[in-house]
């Protein structure tokens, strides 16, 4: 399977502010002085060689992730603002033709997991099928509402791909099986009106999205088993760390987790692994590299020599 990241950020779009470009250009600035760059071949050499901060941006658009199975086909999985630069993307193949068939999972419906749907181009080509999954009966209403007048020109049913809805099965939490080698299934968390993890297996491996959830110490006490089994032994895992442990505290129950208890899970899971996702929208991409990089930190502290850890980055793509 192949997972790309294609919208990483929290809550609400966070484009790079004109502020923080001065300062990465200035720290820039800095880095080339103690290098000695004064020739144009030395420049790939000198980026390189620069923190991961000014070597690239982040990104500021809200959470949407594609998977690609060892077949080729395509899985998307929510649709924030990332989602209209994988519909640029589509419709360079079977999208741009009317011969798309899309699967998306959602995780659940605030803003952020839905806002970029009106600027997927493929949803208005006739011809193309978009079938949307996920526990919530009313999923159908929650994506039309987005669309009603006045707050959007365009009505989401009157739009020219056909729609499908599959409502997941919570209780008896049938997994789904679009392809005859890939198993899809999926976990309740904790945040504000629900929200679920999905599991992807394929081939051997397992990819599990978990994002916009609240976990603390609690999942690794007695009655948490349910947990563990879903989570436990995943090649990689893309979690909520939204925030410092300090601010977990002081936002407790506002439905996301702190980097440092994200890597207390992937540890305590056995993750392979681990990528920080859904970045606090107030955060600076210096303040996204500080918390990595204490994030890696508490991860030695905690002995860790086996797990990977990363930060969600617009692009960034794993192959498991
Ligand atoms: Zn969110
Ligand atoms: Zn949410």
């Amino acid at each position: 399977m192949q997972i790309k990241l294609w919208g990483v950020r929290g809550s609400l779009p966070s484009p790079t502010t004109n502020e923080e470009y001065a300062r990465k250009l200035y720290s820039i600035a800095e880095h080339a002085i103690k290098f000695k760059l004064s020739n144009v071949a030395d420049i790939p050499g000198f980026i390189n060689s620069l923190p991961d901060d000014l070597k690239h941006v982040y990104g500021g658009n809200t959470t949407c992730v594609s998977v690609t199975s060892k077949s080729g086909k395509l899985y998307i999985l929510d649709c924030g603002s990332g989602v209209r630069l994988l519909g640029y993307e589509l419709m360079q193949g079977p999208c741009g033709r009317g011969q798309g068939r899309l699967d998306i999972f959602m995780t659940h419906f605030h803003w952020d997991h839905i806002q970029g749907l009106p600027f997927f181009t493929p949803l208005y080509v006739k011809g193309n099928t978009l079938t949307f999954y996920s526990p919530f009966k009313d999923q159908e209403k929650y994506l039309s509402e987005q669309m009603r007048a006045p707050y959007f020109p365009a009505s989401f049913g009157g739009t020219e791909s056909a729609k499908k809805y599959i409502i997941l099965d919570a209780k008896k939490k049938t997994p789904v099986r679009i392809e005859e080698d890939l198993v899809v299934d999926f976990f309740p968390l904790k945040h504000p009106g629900g929200s679920f993890a999905y599991r992807f297996r394929q081939g051997g491996k397992t990819f599990i999205f978990a994002t916009d959830a609240e976990f603390t110490g609690e999942v690794f006490e007695k009655g948490h088993e349910k947990t563990h089994d879903f989570f436990q032994d995943a090649d990689l895992l893309i979690i909520d760390a939204q925030y410092t442990l300090d601010e977990s505290f002081t936002k407790f129950d506002w439905g996301h987790t702190s980097y440092t208890m994200a890597v207390n899970c992937g540890l305590r899971w056995r993750v392979r692994k681990l990528v920080l996702t859904h970045h606090e929208p107030s955060y600076p991409d210096s303040k996204l590299h500080e918390n990595y990089h204490a994030a890696i930190e508490h991860g030695d502290n905690c002995k860790n020599d086996t797990m990977e850890i990363y930060i969600a980055t617009e692009g960034m793509t794993f192959d498991i």
